[in-house]
């Protein structure tokens, strides 16, 4: 499956586009479902080009795409999104969103970690993309699983080296924004908020935890 740079991190939304669409006329999606319910649809071996059929291979516990033509069993595995927690004084580094799904919501920067990358270069690059904001990356703060729709939701604790941000193609605007300021009504994803409200949460306490939740 090609996946486009989908720097997203809903339930649906999360998904590819075409998968999306399958999913959107699926209720139980929106109520949970258990993991491994919510398969992307894989039509073509991309070893061989022939169709490919959902079986359990021998062995396995689970169905997977397996090519009629070559045998290749295509395994699906989760995806990582990573971002930053940029902060300048008090503050945090949020963007408004340029693109959809939810477009013009606030969120941190973040998005999918490409091949050969580590997550904390993931998160650097991610932050440079959206907010065109050079950092100091730290230590990681959040953890998130996600397990209806395969993810994992990682975000860092990060010092703005300068205030030369601005929106990069992906973002209307940037701008930081201290706690009592925080648009939480607008904030585009549940993993960012619950991002955001441990860490000020601990900027209050003066003590840096790790935290890690399912979602
Ligand atoms: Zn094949």
């Amino acid at each position: 499956m090609v996946r486009k740079r989908f720097p997203s991190y809903g339930i649906i939304e999360l998904l590819p586009q075409h998968i999306r669409h399958v999913l959107s006329a699926i209720p139980a999606i929106h109520t949970g479902v258990t993991q491994g319910q919510v398969e992307p649809i894989m039509n073509y071996c991309s070893e061989c080009g022939a169709p490919v059929a959902l079986a359990i291979p021998p062995g396995d516990t689970r169905s997977r795409h397996v090519c009629a033509s070559c045998g290749m069993i295509h395994y699906r595995n989760p995806k990582l999104v990573v971002g930053t927690i940029p902060k300048w004084e008090n503050g945090v580094l949020l963007c408004r969103r340029a693109i959809e799904p939810r477009y013009g919501k606030w969120t941190l920067p973040a998005g999918f970690m490409e091949t050969q990358e580590s997550t904390a270069d993931a998160a650097m690059r991610e932050t440079l993309e959206e907010a065109c904001a050079r950092i100091e990356i730290g230590e990681m703060f959040s953890l998130i699983d996600v397990p209806i729709i395969s993810q994992v939701h990682i975000f860092y604790r990060a010092r703005l080296l300068d205030t030369g941000f601005h929106p990069g193609e992906e973002s209307l605007e940037t701008e930081i924004f201290h706690e009592n300021r925080i648009p939480w009504n607008d904030i585009a994803f549940r993993t960012v908020s619950l991002t955001l409200r441990h860490y000020f949460a601990d900027q209050r306490n003066g003590s840096w935890q790790f935290h890690t939740m399912i979602l």
